[in-house]
């Protein structure tokens, strides 16, 4: 189910690519098109990547991206108590602010 709702998006993304690199190709004239395109996709991935960085807020790159398909490899110490969880907060003291380890 998550594999389909990531291939329905990413499909959804490609299409709304293509719909903006025409639409811009169109108004702007060549190398100055290239330039606006480059720059909105670049500020969209970063966009996008705040927004998968949400689930797992104030994690690091390696553990945000690895928590939502990787169950096991990765173990999260609270950086308030030190307790060991793989929760997006602590279960013992509720603080968001973790470390992986
Ligand atoms: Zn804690």
């Amino acid at each position: 189910m998550e594999n389909r709702d990531f291939l329905t998006q990413s499909i959804m993304w490609i299409v709304i690519s293509i719909g903006i690199s025409i639409t811009v190709a169109m108004f702007i004239p060549f190398p100055y098109s290239w330039i606006v395109i480059i720059g909105i996709f670049l500020s969209w991935n970063y966009w996008r990547f705040r927004k998968m960085n949400k689930m797992g807020s104030g994690v690091g790159m390696f553990g945000s991206l690895s928590s939502p398909f990787s169950g096991n490899s990765v173990n999260y110490y609270c950086m308030s108590c030190g307790t060991k969880h793989r929760e997006a907060a602590c279960p013992r003291c509720g603080s968001k602010m973790k470390r992986v380890g």
